[in-house]
């Protein structure tokens, strides 16, 4: 019997490892519930990451298969498991954060050898665009030209059915904790998921390349929770939205390049995790005030814009990426917070977060010196929200309190005027040498 073990690929359609393991015999599926990354995160992500293995165990077992789930570390869990059940060999596909390497080099020295792994987390993994003499790019646009020169991958049909298994009687498949979540949660697993890519390459990608702009986030996908936890292959969407065609496919398309170039970022230079990419920006004078990180944080700076993306990101899991861009922008250049904090508990507010995109998205927005973003550009707080929601209705939906204007509705906890001044000051010192 082989063993497929779904981390961030939680589905059955076109996934590498499980098709691999399929061919060479039964298969049964295990989900690990790994205490190192529960436990450093927020009760909504641990639902969400519940219900999709609920849904994946659900879609087993309609097809006559069986998912196991188990709690504990991958390195103690997997060897077990394999012991117990005499497993042949195990099927992952590929994860490369710095901690899944990790986690991953301590299971194949426990399983010695006994594991394969498989592409299927990006459209193209992590190092497999090169530069022409084989390093690794920093700039988007020519990693981009070559990935969209790069051969399609070769997309892989959901199985039909399971064959039987031969389990010990009263075998333990264990059981799948109930977490509340403080955000109503998006439905889960992968049909819903692929209805969803459906519907909105049917009513939304032949405009999204005018819409995807706005900060109501209402011209685009919302699929980004089912890339993260891979409930939906990025390889499927990309080729459905390219048989689409159009301007709007092509832009979209673009950013799940944007999604590869993250994670091959974050895989050449796994030290983005605490550090400015261009260490020089790791001396801008940062102020740790945590009375300024909360009012950030909960959405209570007094500028309407930061306020409503904080508070709709709280109240729901999900941020329109201009939002991002403005929040993150506010927190490194106008608040001067430590960007590794706000990195950090952002990315445990969203549902999508995603260490590589999340990591990418800090970096870019504050300047830090990812892709070629110039540190000059610091956006008017007041002009993105006049030009991104120009009725503000989202402004007002909200931040009621702001009437839907732009302009700060009390006194801002930074003078605007001077915090610009002062980043710019220090960041032209640094770029200067
Ligand atoms: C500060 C900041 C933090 C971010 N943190 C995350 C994160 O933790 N997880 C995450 O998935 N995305 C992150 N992004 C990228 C982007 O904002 C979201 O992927 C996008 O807003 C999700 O909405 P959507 O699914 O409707 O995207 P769409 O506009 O429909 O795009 C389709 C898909 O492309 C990918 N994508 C889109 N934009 C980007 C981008 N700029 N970088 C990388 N991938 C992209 C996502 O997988 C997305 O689902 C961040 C961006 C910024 C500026």
């Amino acid at each position: 019997m082989n063993l497929v073990w779904h981390r961030a690929d939680l589905r059955l359609h076109d996934n590498p490892a499980l098709a691999e393991a399929l061919r060479s015999g039964p298969t049964i599926g295990l989900v690990v519930f790994d205490s190192q990354i529960l436990h450093n995160t927020t009760p909504r992500r641990r639902a969400w990451f519940y219900q999709n293995t609920a849904a994946l165990r659900e879609a087993y077992a309609q097809r006559g298969g069986t998912l196991l789930v188990r709690t504990g570390l991958p390195w103690e869990v997997l060897p077990q498991t394999v012991a117990e059940l005499g497993i042949q060999k195990v099927f992952a596909v590929y994860n490369s954060t710095p901690y899944a390497r990790y986690r991953d080099t301590q299971v194949a020295n426990a399983l010695k050898g006994q594991i394969g792994w498989f592409d299927g987390q990006y459209i193209h993994e992590p190092d497999a665009i090169v530069k022409p003499d084989g390093g690794p790019y920093t700039v988007f646009t020519p990693y981009s030209k070559r990935w969209w020169a790069a051969r399609e991958p070769v997309l892989l049909e959901a199985p039909t059915h399971f064959p039987p298994l031969n389990l010990p009687p009263d075998y333990n498949l264990g059981s799948i904790p109930q977490e509340a979540s403080d955000v109503p949660l998006p439905p889960a697993g992968e049909e819903v998921a692929l209805r969803a890519l459906e519907v909105f390459l049917r009513d939304k990608l032949s405009s999204y390349h005018q819409t995807r702009d706005g900060l109501a986030g209402e011209g685009v996908s919302r699929l980004s929770y089912y890339f993260t936890l891979g409930v939906l292959s990025p390889r499927l969407a990309a080729q459905k939205a390219l048989q689409v065609g159009g301007e709007g496919a092509r832009k979209w398309v673009n950013e799940l390049c944007w999604r590869d170039f993250s994670g091959d970022l974050l895989y050449h230079r796994p030290q983005m995790m605490t550090q400015a990419f261009d260490p020089r920006w790791n001396d801008l004078p940062w102020n740790d005030d945590s009375e300024l990180f909360e009012t950030w944080l909960h959405g209570q700076t007094g500028i309407p814009v930061v306020d409503a993306c904080m508070r709709e990101l709280q109240a729901t899991g999900f941020l329109s990426n201009r939002g991002r861009m403005v929040v993150a922008q506010f927190a490194v250049k106008l608040a001067l917070l430590p960007w590794q904090k706000c990195e950090r508990a952002f990315r445990n507010l969203l549902l999508d977060g995603d260490n590589a995109s999340n990591l990418q998205g800090w970096h870019w927005a504050g300047g830090l010196g990812v892709d070629a973003a110039p540190y000059f550009r610091v956006f008017n707080l007041i002009t993105q929200a006049e030009t991104h929601d120009p009725q503000g209705v989202w402004l007002k939906r909200w931040v009621p309190e702001s009437g839907g204007r732009a302009h700060p509705y009390k006194t801002p906890v930074i003078d605007l005027d001077a915090a610009r001044r002062r980043y710019l000051a220090a960041a032209e010192k640094i770029a200067k040498g």
